[in-house]
């Protein structure tokens, strides 16, 4: 019984710190999400991977009525430094660098909306894909030539990413090429992170942040961000109180 009484006290304490936390730190949700157009096109993009362009209209809209949308720099600078926070503050990214993003970035520049753009560098010679484009395309068209029907629409180019000055957009790092960290020898997960940084580092608003592909990372994988002076960026979910940069996926769904 006493045991129960010790969990009850612990339960209840957990419980008052954790309302506290939220009292004092309003988190900051960072949400991601990778194509948006008009109409779906299965052979670039898998449909969980994709927003109708009117939804995501909407669910900007709505968001914006509850926070005030930031840059991430300056969201991971009030996770550090904030001693309180009472103001809602959020932050949008979209990962993979689609195409399909260019035809957003000027409503949302025009909504004043700040984006983080996180960009696999290998895809930018509009000649290269990865295995899970070419997956999904093959489940759309079993004979797809990807260098002839896909390549050209799929990612936007070097120079498409480089016109991109907006005040409104930061450029982070998604690795060379989209492959799973965790999955990656050392030498090798090194290699796809400095070659992207190599590329990224020379765009007029890049920033020094790295988001995992599908959130995947372990211990080695941080210590080699640390190494290279990155700052790691999460996809599990979690909210933001101080520190971590966690994010929500927002692809396909109505808010
Ligand atoms: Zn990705």
């Amino acid at each position: 019984m006493k045991e129960i009484g010790n969990m009850r006290k612990t339960n209840l304490f957990d419980k008052i710190k954790q309302r506290w936390i939220r009292f004092r730190f309003k988190p900051i949700p960072i949400f991601v999400f990778h194509s948006v157009s008009e109409g779906y096109n299965p052979l670039f993009w898998w449909e969980c991977d994709w927003t109708q362009s009117d939804l995501f209209k909407q669910n900007i809209l709505k968001l914006k009525r509850l926070y005030k949308f930031i840059s991430l720099p300056e969201a991971h600078r009030h996770l550090k430094e904030d001693n309180i926070r009472f103001e809602k503050f959020a932050v949008l990214t979209a990962d993979d660098g689609y195409r399909s993003l260019l035809g957003i970035l000027p409503w949302l520049e025009e909504k004043k909306i700040p984006i983080s753009l996180f960009i696999n560098s290998c895809y930018l010679d509009k000649e290269s894909w990865s295995e899970i484009n070419e997956e999904q395309a093959k489940r759309t068209n079993p004979g797809v030539d990807m260098q002839h029907d896909v390549c050209p629409y799929l990612y936007m180019s070097k120079e498409e990413l480089f016109d991109i000055t907006s005040e409104y957009v930061t450029i982070g790092l998604h690795g060379h090429k989209h492959t799973d960290a965790i999955k990656l020898s050392t030498e090798d997960f090194i290699h796809n992170v400095k070659e992207c940084k190599e590329i990224l580092s020379q765009h007029p608003r890049y920033i020094p942040y790295y988001a995992y592909t599908w959130g995947h990372h372990n211990d080695n994988t941080d210590a080699i961000l640390k190494d290279l002076e990155l700052i790691p960026v999460l996809t599990s979910g979690s909210k933001n109180y101080k520190n971590t940069l966690d994010r929500i996926c927002i692809d396909g769904i109505s808010l």
